[in-house]
């Protein structure tokens, strides 16, 4: 069984839980979508509610990447007390906030803290060591808590001090919050237990972003859907005029390989046959329909075309499971949003006939939003690269960590 809340007694101990609470946040640092605390709620209520208390850490943002200018840290950018206020609101609880992660005062915070209490501790990449995955700062920060708890989805590829390093001091105090379980369980269920005929659809920007997880699925999947600015890459390849639109030069080769390998494989690699072409990269673009082999110069596909949209949608409306990562066009652009709409539609009937689907993290979350489809796809992923990893075959150290 997964180790999760429900395999722990909580009563009495102080639960040190790894949150994602790495928000957007406005100019005023007013944050501007709380899903990701949201997220995390039911992992803390679930140990308030068994007598324990909570101890928070995240990180928020990259502050050591973005020094001031006299090269010390931006605190009142970065500090998470941005996110004291709603998740105390959210909660129904109020949240203590300590300016620091290790020291003196946090730990001496942490240490009076009592049953159905919270602490929120400061940034933890306020130090160099959390994302080197110092294990003498994962030791320090290990003293917060008698238990583990990591529920933060969205770094579990990362060897972090505080996602995986850590879970070394609790070898049998550990668990996955609910919402890292949850998302396991449906990576889970496309990755090893695919109900056929198993479709992937995958678009965005670059194909390089991608190979690796195509690469994955070519042994896996009987459908592999490309959309979006990748396409181009392997109409270019074919000899194809592709006219302005986004190529990677440098893997035109690569991108033949993968038609050879998916054939090899018996998987079949469905391109889009034709575009939706505009004559600038602008929402008031003017736009033309043309076949993807031969592009006019100076048009730039940007979005598929209505004979691609028909046979994608009719591959995923006869899928069982469906896996989508990235949109199939400029979907920020209304001009070019049909396409990632249709597959989103196919999607959402395929699932209300009875299929399983999951749909990846970043762009292609924010397209189901966005068009209203959330509630009705299987899952919505809120890990972009960690899902991408879990899918392109690797360990995620945040995963294996609590496993070992
Ligand atoms: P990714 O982060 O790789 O999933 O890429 C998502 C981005 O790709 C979105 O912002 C889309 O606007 C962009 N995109 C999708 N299709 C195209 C296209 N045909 N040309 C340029 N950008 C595209």
């Amino acid at each position: 069984m997964m180790r999760t809340p429900d395999t722990i007694n909580f009563s009495g101990k102080r639960a040190l839980v790894r949150v994602d609470f790495n928000v957007p946040l406005d100019k005023s640092f007013s944050i501007t979508d709380d899903s990701r605390i949201r997220a995390a709620l039911p992992t803390i209520k679930k140990i308030l509610a068994g007598g324990g208390s909570v101890v928070l850490m995240s990180h928020l943002g990259r502050p050591l990447k973005k020094l001031k200018e006299d090269g010390s840290l931006d605190v009142q950018k970065f500090t998470l007390m941005h996110t004291v206020a709603r998740t105390s609101e959210l909660l129904g609880v109020p949240v203590q906030f300590v300016d620091d992660c290790i020291g003196e005062k946090a730990f001496h915070a942490s240490s009076v803290l009592k049953a159905g209490e919270v602490l929120l501790l400061e940034n933890l990449r306020f130090y160099k060591e959390e994302e080197k995955g110092d294990s003498a700062f994962a030791e320090k920060l290990a003293q917060h808590g008698h238990t583990y708890v990591n529920d933060a989805f969205g770094t579990a590829h990362r060897a972090h001090a505080s996602t995986a390093i850590i879970a070394q001091f609790f070898p049998n105090d550990k668990c996955f919050g609910y919402l890292m379980a949850a998302e396991l369980e449906n990576a889970k269920k496309v990755m090893d237990n695919a109900v056929r005929p198993f479709t992937a659809v995958m678009g965005g920007a670059k194909v390089s972003d991608k190979i690796l997880i195509i690469e994955n699925l070519i042994g896996r999947a009987d459908n592999i859907i490309i959309g979006g600015g990748m396409a181009y890459t392997f109409f270019k390849a074919m000899g194809g005029n592709i006219g302005n639109s986004l190529v990677e030069a440098d893997k035109l080769d690569l991108a033949l390989s993968l038609i050879e390998k998916a054939k090899a494989g018996n998987c079949r690699l469905l391109l889009p046959v034709d575009s939706v072409v505009g004559d600038k990269f602008e929402k008031d673009a003017a736009t033309e329909i043309a076949d993807n082999m031969s592009i006019s110069d100076a048009w730039m596909g940007l979005d598929i075309g209505p004979k691609a949209q028909e046979e994608f949608c009719r591959v995923i409306r006869d899928s069982k499971t469906i896996l989508w990562n990235g949109p199939m066009g400029v979907f920020e652009m209304e001009k070019f949003a049909n396409g990632t709409r249709a597959v989103a539609q196919a999607i959402a009937d395929a699932t209300a006939s009875g299929a399983y689907s999951l749909i990846g993290g970043g762009d292609s979350a924010a397209a189901v939003n966005q068009f209203g489809f959330a509630e009705k796809v299987s899952y919505v992923s809120t890990g972009g690269g960690a899902l991408l990893e879990y899918f392109e075959g690797k360990e995620l150290p945040g995963v294996a960590a609590i496993l070992r």
